[in-house]
């Protein structure tokens, strides 16, 4: 079985550790402990096991100081695209390093910035045409609210009471307060509720725990209608709908049924509410096309994206967005339609330089051309899952996947979150050479675009060991 190969091959190359090279390990996890505090990371418990240290990477693997090596399951938290020590984008770096490393946009322009934000408005849905930077997905969605909630403002009159957004349950738009104020992730946010503002909500499209207790395709789309509900009592005050189109990725990885996302479209044009998609996960080939409202032709009024943008190589962002939302803002200095939002590292030369390579290295290896047999190699491998006694549902588009554990099948009751089921397997995962990073009960597999077919057989047989090892011993 390909599994043992990979497994004992893996092991194989675990390497007795030199004793100077055991001092520096032994004294880098110490000070692990002692100085890093790590995101979204209980720290008490943290502290109580040595940390995997990644030292380098070479393609689809990870090695950590002791010279191990894994398979980056989740594309380093879903950002890599093509590997990593992508010749390509390393060089495109270095090349950039030695002109500049970084300048402002404050006044000043850079040629990288410049290239990419036309390269970026030729591959993005038709119709966005500007591009604003920054570094990372919560800014850009920061952005993205921003912009549309000061459209609005600006437009005067009646819409000026278009101060509210519309946001789904279990999304997740990022950890600053504005983006929580969108998100529906109760565990991560309802700490900070005190900080944040009122948001009108929706249910997602959860056809596995449908909450109207209807099933596709016969209920077409009836989950619409409280959306629509909501659009038809509050437009008036709705400045935009922010979704992420096709998969709530951290909320569960619960994907869209058909036609639902172009609804949501059709719905924002009829009641005139902005749509702003969250492309952050989605976006660079991750659902098989490079952003994800390609799959229905939509083209959202605003769009951030980050995570894929530079390739998994630097942290940068940017909200494309329209002429119509751009005119909006032009005046003369003294109408103070400026919008005034920036960053330190807006438009980062390094980072824009590498995205550059990253779109391009897209096109030289025809990518998207050939992602099509490997997402159907992942689906076909994913489909092995579905007999298990604890998996619910396996959800998938493209090369993004979530399985969602459950105590009971037939009820469909999950297990609690203090059962730890997702990290437990992701920690077994480990044992044979593959990182994966769950969300409670939902595994997460969202593994480099680059990888082989073999390496995506290989990648979901080790975490159907693990789901068969783990919850062999539990109920
Ligand atoms: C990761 C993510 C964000 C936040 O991006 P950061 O770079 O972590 O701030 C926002 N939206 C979605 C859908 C994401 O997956």
């Amino acid at each position: 079985m390909v599994r043992h190969f990979a497994a004992s091959a893996i092991r194989n190359r675990r390497r007795s550790v030199h004793h100077s090279a055991k001092k520096r390990q032994d004294r880098l996890q110490r000070d692990d402990h002692k100085f890093v505090w790590h995101p979204f990371t209980q720290m008490e418990e943290w502290v109580q096991e040595p940390p995997i240290i990644i030292e380098h990477g070479d393609g689809r693997y990870l090695v950590d100081i002791e010279g191990n090596r894994y398979y980056d399951g989740v594309s380093s938290i879903w950002v890599n695209i093509h590997g990593h020590r992508t010749r390509a984008l390393d060089q495109a770096i270095r090349t950039q390093l030695e002109k500049i490393a970084h300048s402002t946009l404050l006044g000043l322009s850079n040629v990288p910035s410049i290239e990419l934000a036309k390269q970026l408005t030729k591959i993005a849905p038709l119709g966005l045409q500007k591009v604003f930077y920054s570094d990372n997905g919560s800014t850009a969605m920061e952005i993205a609210m921003k912009l549309a909630f000061q459209y609005w403002q600006q437009q005067g009159r009646q819409f000026r009471r278009k101060k509210k957004f519309l946001a789904f349950d279990m999304a997740y738009h990022g950890d600053s307060l504005g983006t929580v104020s969108l998100s529906g992730i109760s565990l991560f946010h309802k700490t900070y509720k005190p900080l944040l503002f009122k948001t009108f909500r929706a249910d997602p499209p959860y056809c596995y725990r449908c909450p109207m207790q209807f099933r596709y395709p016969s209920c077409r789309l009836a989950c619409l209608h409280p959306i629509e509900a909501t659009l038809r009592d509050n437009h008036q005050d709705i400045a935009a709908l922010v979704i992420e189109p096709m998969i709530q990725s951290v909320g569960g990885m619960i994907t869209s049924p058909p036609g639902y996302l172009k609804a949501i479209r059709e719905l924002c044009t009829r009641y005139d509410v902005l749509l702003i998609a969250d492309e952050v996960a989605s976006g660079f080939g991750r659902t098989g096309k490079m952003f994800a409202c390609d799959h229905e032709d939509v083209t959202p009024d605003l769009m951030a994206i980050s995570k894929g943008l530079t390739g998994g190589y630097m942290p940068l962002a940017a909200t494309l967005t329209t002429q119509r939302i751009y005119d909006g803002f032009l005046g003369s200095y003294d109408d103070f339609k400026t919008f005034f939002h920036g960053h330190s590292y807006t438009g980062n030369p390094l980072g824009c330089a590498v995205a550059l390579a990253n779109l391009k290295l897209f096109r030289r290896t025809k990518l998207l051309k050939i992602l099509p047999k490997k997402v159907c190699t992942f689906e076909l491998a994913l489909r092995t899952l579905k007999s298990l006694a604890h998996v619910g549902q396996v959800r998938q588009i493209g090369l993004m996947a979530g399985i969602e554990l459950i105590q009971n099948k037939q009820t469909k009751q999950p297990y609690r979150l203090e059962d730890r089921i997702g990290h437990r397997i992701a920690m077994e995962t480990r044992e044979h050479g593959l990182i994966i990073r769950p969300n409670g009960n939902i595994l997460i597999l969202m593994p480099p675009l680059t990888a082989t077919h073999n390496e995506l057989k290989v990648m979901v047989d080790i975490v159907k060991t693990a789901i068969q090892s783990i919850t062999r011993f539990r109920r």
